[in-house]
């Protein structure tokens, strides 16, 4: 065909068509416009004249790249952080003539996290390409998928700040490969505008995503920033509870649009939505949601309206700008991807992967906050130390509640923090913190000489019973050893003797003081007070 017959050009119902270079123009439209730097001088109204005058809607898209070792359509490492352009091939390249081979693991934890969400895994569905052209992206389309995807029509039941529970509904999961990152280089704010040139890292392109994509969400009135933030919190959770990502918002790895319209109080129908799009932590979400009911509800009390476009959230004073004017599906001109075969997953084996969904988080924590007896405020500090799976390994090894939660959240949160780490990546194992209680239950060793101990196995030094053995660390407990040392120290300090045995009996410890620093530290101080009473003929 000629270009120059694109606009005489006939659709299939032999009607005449407008170009098609929609697309184009979208793109084009798409570098910020001129009105995104006056973002602080946007009208925003009042959050309770929000509320009397306006329903907000909400639409929650949320995309999380898979945890596989490698990419959706070919063997590339998926690793963050690497090289650029060191984890690419042919294929996710788009080089001509290569072949896309579906990832099984991505197609695994895709149904299982449907499954997760109550959805429907759907017996057959196909990729489909979405076709546009971005520099980030070699191939000119996305592989993805548009009206079969893998799961659809499910619901999360979100738990809000105070306990109620808003069910959010899922229209759909659908898998779909990551695009390139782009670096725009030379320009103050790292966007495009401004900048002198572009690199791009192809090494993303081609991880595994999953596009999560809620029902649009009503009712929530007030609560909609906080229902977003929890939405999005619980949703987090499950994900990382299912193990198939590792849900790092600030790594990009969870990320997050939101869509926002808001209603006049008597009208039928939705408003029209914004995007604001990679709001990139859970503080942001609900920040950009009020921003956003706040804005729309000044432009259309002033008899403004608002326009489909997606928005760039700023972290910095919570506002958002405008982006691009969003485009139709329509513009995508989606079709069945041709070179790969359709997902027909076996109902087997989803029935096998649903045996394999976790418990949601928030029902196991009330469970093992009811089982461990805990109150609502020790057991949230725990949680909040993010120590909850280590102390239940803890426990799991043969702790007591007590010494697991006491250890973690006391004195290795300490070192976690002094080596700024993760709990979970201290070099000691929740095995070996159960064996150091069970060396002090034992009374093989007290609190005092425990930390000693704990402190050799973080620098590597071997396994607690081992570490005690060969540093001779053991309690003297020997008590003809123990009462050598307290006749010492009752004579070295006769004035105190005399007191004691007078019935003064708080005197006793300086004595016992004397006993523990004679005994390095590895005496039992309430068997050494009892030698002390004794030997001054008095008692408790
Ligand atoms: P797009 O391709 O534009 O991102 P999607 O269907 O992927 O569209 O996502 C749109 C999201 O917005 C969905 O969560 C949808 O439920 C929600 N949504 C649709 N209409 C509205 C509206 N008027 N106001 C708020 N959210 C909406
Ligand atoms: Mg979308
Ligand atoms: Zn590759």
């Amino acid at each position: 065909m000629f270009v120059g017959d694109i606009g005489a050009r006939a659709g299939r119902d032999g009607r005449a068509r407008e170009p098609q270079v929609t697309v184009v123009f979208a793109r084009v439209a798409g570098f910020p416009r001129m009105d995104a730097m006056s973002a602080a001088t946007v009208d925003l109204m009042d959050y309770t004249d929000v509320i009397s005058r306006y329903a907000p809607v909400l639409g929650m898209e949320v995309h999380v790249e898979l945890g596989t070792a490698t990419k959706m359509f070919c063997g590339c490492p998926t690793e963050f952080g690497a090289e650029p352009n060191t984890q690419v091939c042919p294929v996710c390249l788009g080089l001509p003539g290569s072949l896309p081979v579906v990832n099984e693991k991505a197609v695994e934890s895709a149904i299982r996290i449907g499954l997760a969400l109550n959805c429907s895994i759907t017996p057959w569905g196909r990729f489909a390409r979405k076709n546009y052209f971005y520099p980030d992206q070699p191939k000119n389309y996305q592989i993805s998928q548009y009206d079969e995807p893998i799961a659809t029509e499910g619901y999360l039941d979100v738990v809000l700040d105070d306990g109620e529970i808003f069910r959010v509904a899922i229209e759909r999961a659908h898998m779909e490969e990551d695009t390139g990152k782009s670096l725009h280089v030379g320009g103050a704010t790292g966007r495009i505008l401004g900048a002198s040139h572009s690199l791009l890292d192809y090494n993303r392109a081609g991880v595994p995503l999953i596009e999560i994509v809620t029902k649009p969400i009503e009712g929530a009135g007030e609560r909609a920033p906080e229902v977003a933030r929890a939405y999005v919190t619980a949703l987090r959770e499950v994900l990382k509870s299912l193990n198939v990502s590792d849900v790092k918002m600030e790594q990009g790895s969870l990320r997050c649009d939101a869509n926002v319209s808001l209603m006049a109080k008597d009208a039928k129908e939705f408003g029209t939505r914004t995007e604001t799009k990679n709001v990139n932590s859970l503080k942001s979400v609900e920040v950009a949601v009020r921003y956003e009911m706040r804005r729309q509800a000044a432009v259309l009390s002033a008899g403004g309206t608002i326009i489909q476009e997606t928005r760039h959230f700023h972290e910095g004073d919570g506002s958002t700008s405008s982006g691009r004017v969003k485009e139709t599906a329509e513009d995508y001109r989606y079709f069945p991807e041709p070179d790969l075969e359709p997902i027909a997953p076996d109902a087997a084996w989803v029935e096998e992967l649903r045996g394999t969904i976790p418990e949601y988080p928030w029902l196991r924590r009330g469970r093992i906050q009811a089982d461990w007896g805990l109150s609502d405020e020790v057991f949230r500090d725990l949680v909040n130390a993010g120590a909850l799976d280590v102390i239940i390994a803890t426990v799991d090894a043969g702790a007591s509640v007590d010494a697991a939660r006491s250890w973690w959240v006391a004195y290795l949160t300490e070192k976690a923090k002094e080596r700024e780490v993760a709990l979970e990546d201290l070099p000691i194992t929740p095995k070996q913190v159960a064996e150091v209680a069970g060396l002090v239950e034992a009374k093989t060793i007290n609190n005092k000489v425990a930390k000693q101990v704990v402190d050799f196995v973080l620098a590597g030094e071997g396994e607690p019973a081992a570490i005690v053995e060969a540093k001779g660390l053991g309690m003297v407990s020997d008590d003809s050893a123990l009462q050598t040392e307290v006749d010492k120290a009752l004579e070295a300090n006769p004035a105190i003797a005399e007191k004691i045995r007078s019935g003064k009996i708080q005197a006793a410890g300086k004595v016992v003081g004397d006993v523990m620093k004679a005994t390095r530290g590895q005496a039992d101080a309430a068997r050494v007070r009892e030698l002390v009473l004794a030997a001054c003929g008095v008692s408790e």
